[in-house]
């Protein structure tokens, strides 16, 4: 991405030739910043400068480049939710090999990784999961036989807890409660690790070294 500058002194204008920049595509990618540029020098040519057209291109960006969000039932239109039975909220594929025949909303998630904290190593050979998920989950198939049943669906790495609103209610509470003595332990981790050192790397090679000749001087005396 190209930045724009200009001489203290210069001041740019809607036609002038000096500091126009042209939109170009490089590969597939439009050069965002010279595009709100020449928009900008064309719509709105009293307040253009070219540190305002920078910036609105570099906030355009980082909106483009946020993860796309999946369609809602309600997005897809009642064609949809009436032909799976979904609710407004759902935002399940329906038709898709992978889909569930189950309602669902998007997750909500913490934006850290299980295998971030797992140090058994288990996780990072999965998937990059969050270390925890959140979801409604309604299941209506067939209703008239088997009724309509709302969900809540906890994830924590691997794991998956599918729980009645009630159950939710409850873990929502032990967890409130956890987060209190949570805070707990990690004050006082920080006031104890206050005192941590990193250790001589020397002293570790000599003690490496004893070690070793120690273990080669039993498996001598057992020969
Ligand atoms: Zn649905």
């Amino acid at each position: 991405m190209r930045h724009l500058t200009t001489s203290p002194t210069h001041t740019a204008t809607a036609d002038d030739p000096q500091t126009e920049v042209r939109p170009r595509i490089e590969g597939d990618t439009l050069d965002l910043t010279a595009a709100v540029d020449q928009a900008m020098r064309k719509t709105l040519p009293t307040e253009y400068t070219p540190e305002l057209a920078a910036q609105i291109a570099a906030d355009t960006e980082a909106r483009l480049n946020q993860p796309a969000r999946p369609l809602t039932a309600a997005q897809r239109g009642d064609e949809w939710m009436n032909r799976w039975g979904c609710p407004g909220f759902c935002v399940e594929a329906h038709g898709d090999p992978m889909a569930s025949e189950a309602h669902s909303t998007a997750p909500v998630e913490t934006p850290l990784r299980v295998s971030e904290l797992d140090h058994s190593g288990y996780s990072s050979n999965g998937e990059d999961l969050p270390w925890m998920t959140a979801q409604v989950v309604v299941v209506n198939e067939k209703a008239q036989a088997y009724g309509r049943a709302t969900q809540i669906w906890l994830g924590y790495g691997v794991h998956l807890a599918e729980m009645t609103p009630a159950q939710g209610r409850a873990a929502l509470d032990e967890l409130r409660a956890f987060t209190v003595r949570l805070a707990a332990v990690v004050d006082l981790a920080e006031q104890v690790a206050a005192d941590d050192f990193p250790g001589d790397p020397e002293v570790a090679r000599l003690d490496t070294e004893a070690t070793e000749k120690r273990i080669a001087g039993v498996s001598k005396r057992r020969r």
